[in-house]
């Protein structure tokens, strides 16, 4: 369907404003389209584009006056297929790796790096991906493993202000002039003088050594080329080989090689391990409550899925550091990490095989299996009074004890 009436509303697949497929019609469609993956599950619905402008961002392209009706309709049911293949919740979460790992299950497709001459970063995933910072996004997923990268192209960019968008330049070694040249040298075999060609012109237009005086008249007996070498004329200098330097066209900074960021852009893939995330057994029967799900490691919901799957007891205990912003204020965030990762080896030790500890961005957490909320509560209290007495900062380590239930819709 045409996608004018629903560029203001938040899509839901099946919403009869929304349909089950975004179409481009024209280039005023295209920044609607844009908008429309990232809200919802606009960005599980396949983009069929009738513009021929789209390219690989699109899930099918149709050239004008082609008929794409029936085309689109099979795109459409196998888009339809893939959804199925995800839990409600997934479908519909708004946490940025979700979106991006369900929308490439569903497209069945790569994440695709490309040059962007245009944008600071100098290349893009193109204008229809799901989420914002999508780069910062598959970098998280391919460190814990849920994406695989391929190496797209490395960039150098300005250490200022991050742009890749740099003029390269050979340099003079002294000054840093781009004002240099080659120019020929001359061998003069009398006194043994050697120097650049133009120091030999005299006022009209004949050859002289500058150290000797003496004309040279002919080549090949009194005097000889001998090579190139490098002429600033900025500041005089000459030499062998000039520099390579840089300038930043958005900010103006100069800098040379060493001090040029090297970025490294990849292509990103779901890895066995994202597919199974998405697909585990667990996901599609027992979906964990959307709202406690914000925030948890993708390898916690893994555990909890199973568990859930498996129809096992279990609860889950979240450790959130109260103190952090005070401790890296005063005693710098190098101390409130040491003592966060402290205690979590001190606890992976006590707790041994009958827990799990996964680590958050904020909170950590501890999986236990078969245990009732009030006496993992009581257990925990006990194991972290004994942790915390040894750790050099106080973190103020808040205790949120949750049991299966809260996890159930
Ligand atoms: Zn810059
Ligand atoms: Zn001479
Ligand atoms: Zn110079």
């Amino acid at each position: 369907m045409n996608t004018t009436a629903a560029n203001l509303v938040t899509p839901r697949v099946g919403d009869a404003v929304f349909g089950d497929s975004i179409i481009v019609r024209d280039a005023s469609d295209v920044e609607r389209a844009s908008y429309l993956v990232t809200c919802r599950e606009g960005h599980l619905l396949p983009v069929t584009d009738l513009t021929a402008t789209l390219g690989s961002d699109a899930d099918l392209s149709c050239p004008p006056g082609q008929d794409w009706r029936d085309l689109s309709r099979s795109v459409r049911d196998r888009f339809h297929q893939r959804r199925e293949e995800l839990a409600p919740w997934l479908r519909t979460s708004s946490r940025p790796d979700l979106r991006l790992l369900a929308f490439l299950h569903v497209h069945e497709k790569e994440l695709t790096a490309r040059y962007a001459p245009n944008t600071r970063e100098g290349f893009t995933y193109g204008g229809l991906v799901p989420v914002l910072e999508v780069r910062a996004v598959a970098e998280r997923l391919a460190a814990a493993g849920y994406l695989t990268a391929r190496l797209f192209d490395c960039f150098h960019a300005c250490p200022h202000c991050g742009s890749a968008r740099l003029n390269v330049r050979e340099e003079c070694p002294s000054c840093r002039s781009p004002e240099i040249a080659d120019v020929r040298l001359i061998h003069h075999l009398r006194c043994a003088y050697l120097g650049p060609e133009p120091d030999f012109e005299t006022s009209d237009r004949r050859l002289a050594c500058p150290k000797c005086s003496r004309e040279l008249r002919h080549y090949g007996s009194d005097h000889e080329a001998a090579g190139t070498a490098l002429k600033c004329g900025a500041c005089g200098f000459s030499g062998s080989e000039p520099l390579v330097g840089f300038v930043c066209m958005d900010c103006s900074s100069h800098f040379d090689g060493e001090r040029a960021q090297k970025v490294r852009a990849f292509h990103y893939a779901i890895s066995e391990a994202g597919s199974q995330f998405l697909l585990a057994a667990g996901l599609k029967s027992s979906a964990v409550s959307p709202v406690l799900v914000l925030t948890l490691p993708l390898d916690l919901i893994r555990l909890l899925n199973a568990a859930c799957a498996r129809d096992e007891m279990f609860s889950l205990a979240e450790l959130a550091y109260a103190n952090e912003m005070k401790i890296v204020a005063s005693k710098g965030a190098e101390v409130f990490d040491a003592s966060r990762k402290q205690l979590v080896a001190d606890l992976i030790g006590r707790l041994g095989a009958q827990g799990r500890v996964v680590q958050g961005a904020r909170s950590d957490y501890v999986f236990l299996a078969s245990e009732d909320a009030a006496s993992t509560q009581e257990r925990l209290n006990k194991l972290l009074s004994g942790c915390v007495a040894r750790l050099r900062a106080n973190l103020g380590v808040d205790l949120r004890v949750f049991e299966k239930a809260d996890f159930l819709p």
